[in-house]
């Protein structure tokens, strides 16, 4: 084993829709990576699964075994209790929050040393780190997706509360609104999330709404509104994709202007499938919703789009692995004694 191999870790990005995992060297450049759909079906044991098969994909592109990576991080969506290194919670997923054992999971099935955190937090770190809000001090990250995820830093730290904090997606942006997956009223995410807005849709349609959303879904071979989908019916002129997607970011604008108002943070950054695949145009106007109610409106804070794309994820959750020791002599890396990263 050359020592440059040696340095390298994985990362893999557990979504609603799909597992990406890459393989970084000790420069923080991905050498390989490999993308699976998340099962539909279910519990954790398919989940994990299907990350240790992705994970193993992306290390044969990379020329190594799984267990020669000095370790492998893990963003997650739900509850994290990285001590433990359990995931509970994560309702997008089969098993409906079952507790998936995370780290103990991909130890006996890949070999290797695994790390845990919330996905959006890798993935606003990662943007903080290597993208989009380099050099910010404070930073909220908006995932919007099939749910939508929110990832703090404050002074340069990710704020992570007891576990549960930034859930962006929960706060309320109408009181008695409309029901949420969390089983609450009036979530942004039941306005803005994908698997809301194809509820939504959904319902529309049974009830003789005209749209294209549906034939372009069959067309492309799938069973869900991805955010390919949306794209391409906004590109037609489809008036029901127009009016959900408007129905969100006005929506965002107003939940995440409430989050600035608590915060008051340097840098906006928007990420998550909807918002990659959207892009640009759609980052301004969810800078204009914010506007109207911003407090501090005679000093906006920046708003981005995010600069990793869809490998932001994982690239983060790489990150979330300790640097390898130096090399001295030969024989397998030790694993390290530190306790799982907090
Ligand atoms: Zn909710």
């Amino acid at each position: 084993m050359t020592p440059s191999r040696r340095r390298l870790v994985g990362g893999l990005d557990l979504g609603g829709t799909k597992i990406q995992a890459v393989v970084l060297d000790g420069r923080r450049s991905v050498v390989a990576q490999a993308r699976h759909p998340t099962p539909r079906k279910g519990g954790p044991d398919d989940i994990l699964d299907a990350l240790a098969a992705t994970l193993a994909e992306a290390c044969a592109e990379a020329g190594v075994e799984t267990r020669e990576l000095v370790g492998v991080g893990v963003g997650s969506p739900g509850v994290i209790d990285s001590r433990r290194g359990v995931v509970t919670g994560a309702r997008n997923l089969p098993g409906k929050g079952a507790p998936i054992r995370m780290i103990a999971g991909l130890r006996k099935l890949s070999g290797v040393r695994a790390y845990l955190e919330n996905d959006v937090t890798v993935g606003v770190m990662a943007e903080h780190a290597l993208g989009a809000a380099r050099g910010s001090n404070s930073l909220l990250g908006v995932w919007w997706g099939t749910g939508v995820g929110g990832g703090i830093v404050l002074n340069g730290k990710p704020w992570e509360g007891r576990g549960a904090a930034a859930e962006l997606g929960h706060v309320v942006v109408k009181v008695g609104g409309a029901r949420c997956t969390c089983g609450r009223r009036g979530c942004l995410e039941a306005y803005a999330g994908r698997g809301a807005m194809e509820i939504r849709a959904r319902h529309l349609h049974r009830r003789g709404h005209k749209t294209e959303l549906f034939k372009i879904m069959e067309k492309r071979g799938r069973e869900r509104l991805q955010s390919g989908v949306w794209a391409r019916a906004l590109e037609q002129g489809d008036q029901m994709a127009i009016d959900l997607v408007d129905r969100a970011v006005e929506a965002l604008g107003a939940g995440v202007a409430s989050a600035l108002n608590l915060l008051d943070v340097e840098t906006v950054v928007i990420g998550g499938g909807l918002g990659t695949r959207l892009g640009d145009p759609y980052v301004e106007r969810i800078r204009e919703a914010i506007m109207p109610h911003l407090f501090a409106d005679e000093r906006p804070p920046a708003v981005r789009l995010v600069a990793l794309g869809d490998l932001g994820g994982a690239m983060g959750a790489a990150l979330l692995v300790p640097p390898s020791r130096p090399d001295r002599g030969s024989g397998a890396p030790r694993a390290p004694r530190r306790p799982a990263r907090k």
